[in-house]
């Protein structure tokens, strides 16, 4: 009894509480490599905080709104993590940050029916990490909120998918001829997630028929519209890679508009600033990110114009030495570059890794090390056709432009190198194994 007590008033009184805001692409590894080594050794308490109840990483987010990956076998339980890894979670919205009492501010949660599990809650920090990440950017135009899709969360993936697989039914229960209810998709925004959405969506609508679907003649009732305002595709990569990326999506029937800027978004259509409309049932809003508006009045924090947190090169936050930010909610000086490390998934896989070394040093009294975001260049996947992109950094000296089978091998590898951070190599491999075997016992597309 008395060892418990004493156990209990160490534990209270002693441990360092580190606190993860975020659990995605960098969050998750970072809560899940803390609770490893200083939760486990119970050297700090590890505690993550998040919106959501399970983690889905969000590059995946197009494949499953497409139908061609299952989000079942691909989101992970935060409270499980937790349970294996040694750490905490707690499920709810940031919604304020008090840095003089060193507390976050969260929200009830409230589950799918309006009903709330948990009230509002007040978690004590002694260092703190923001990894919110970051949404779509909509820069205010006139539509979008009504009318326009996202896919930022799997709910949306899977609304999205709802809404695609209704409209093809909808075709296909059409009678007569000549057919009106065509099934037209516009995709708004030329970035990697649109170019990767239209190829993905391309390859599935296809596939659909074989469901039975077959009055849809894809070539004549399948429409996708890819708007970009920038002149060409993928406009922050060289220009190599759009005019492949173009050739490749035109050759798939996919109709892109470039230097086509859009005006309005309406229920049925798209307004261009030349005044044309493209006809859409379905319209998803792919352009440009920022982070969340309520980053800009928290804890009186530093932001910039898209709200991100400015931190230094050692990704603690300027004003205040407890708070650290890392991923598409902070913006990380990229010296070489003179700019800003970009908002992607191996920036974020990234600082995650820097972070644990940072709050090592940082409990051992030692001054924190400046991150460094090297460069492994981009890649685009065209879903099974191709993977188009360049590789750079350590890998090869200058960029290299690669294209087909070892593109989409080193795409593939980003995702296993998340899912390692996470279960280690044996379940990331048991994993690998698994789904490729009952991908060729089950159905390609899914329906969510
Ligand atoms: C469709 C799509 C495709 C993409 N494809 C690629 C790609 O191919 N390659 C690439 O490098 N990058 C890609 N990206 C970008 C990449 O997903 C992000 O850069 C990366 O996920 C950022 O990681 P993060 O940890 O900063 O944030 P996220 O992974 O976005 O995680 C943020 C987490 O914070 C939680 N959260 C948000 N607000 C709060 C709050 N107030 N309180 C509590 N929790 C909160 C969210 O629920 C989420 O779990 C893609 C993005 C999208 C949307």
């Amino acid at each position: 009894m008395v060892e418990t007590l004493a156990l209990g008033a160490i534990a209270r009184v002693e441990l360092h509480r580190i606190v993860i805001v975020g659990g995605g692409a960098g969050g998750l590894e970072l809560a899940t490599r803390l609770g490893d080594t200083l939760g486990r050794r119970r050297r700090a308490s590890v505690t993550l905080i998040d919106r959501h109840r399970s983690h889905v990483w969000k590059p995946k987010l197009h494949e499953i709104a497409a139908g061609s990956m299952d989000l079942d076998e691909h989101d992970l339980n935060y409270f499980a993590q937790a349970h294996w890894h040694h750490f905490q979670f707690r499920a709810g919205e940031m919604v304020g940050l008090d840095r003089a009492a060193r507390e976050v501010l969260v929200a009830p949660f409230v589950d799918d029916e309006g009903r709330a599990v948990t009230t509002a809650q007040r978690i004590g920090y002694d260092t703190l990490v923001i990894a919110v990440g970051s949404q779509s950017n909509d820069f205010g135009t006139p539509g979008v909120a009504q009318h326009a899709m996202k896919l930022e969360t799997a709910d949306d993936a899977r609304r999205f998918n709802r809404r695609l697989v209704n409209a093809a039914i909808r075709a296909h229960e059409q009678p007569g001829e000549p057919r009106t209810h065509r099934l037209r998709v516009a995709i708004i925004g030329a970035g990697a997630t649109g170019v990767e959405l239209s190829a993905e969506l391309h390859r599935t609508t296809r596939e659909l028929i074989a469901y039975g679907l077959d009055r849809i003649d894809p070539d004549k009732d399948l429409e996708l519209h890819l708007i970009e305002a920038a002149p060409r595709v993928l406009p922050a990569l060289p220009e190599r890679f759009s005019a492949a990326t173009q050739r490749l999506l035109e050759e798939l029937g996919v109709r892109v508009h470039t230097g086509a800027r859009v005006d309005e978004v309406l229920a049925h259509a798209v307004r261009l600033a030349d005044g044309r409309e493209i006809e859409a049932e379905l319209v998803v809003w792919a352009a440009g990110v920022k982070a969340a508006d309520a980053l800009k009045d928290l804890g009186g924090l530093e932001t910039n114009r898209i709200n991100q947190l400015v931190v230094e090169p050692t990704l603690r936050t300027t004003r205040d030495a407890d708070v650290f930010a890392l991923g598409d909610c902070a913006a990380c000086p990229w010296p070489e570059k003179g700019g800003l490390v970009p908002p992607r998934a191996q920036a974020a896989h990234q600082q995650a890794t820097h972070m644990v070394a940072q709050i090592r040093r940082r409990l051992r009294g030692q001054p924190l090390k400046e991150y460094r975001y090297r460069d492994f260049g981009s890649l685009v996947s065209l879903g099974e056709f191709s993977t188009v992109g360049t590789m750079m950094g350590g890998l090869v000296r200058g960029s290299l432009f690669i294209e087909g089978r070892f593109a989409r091998l080193m795409y593939m590898s980003l995702y296993k190198l998340h899912e390692y951070a996470l279960h280690g190599f044996w379940k990331m491999a048991l994993n690998t194994l698994a789904r490729l075997i009952t991908r060729r016992t089950e159905p390609r597309v899914k329906l969510h």
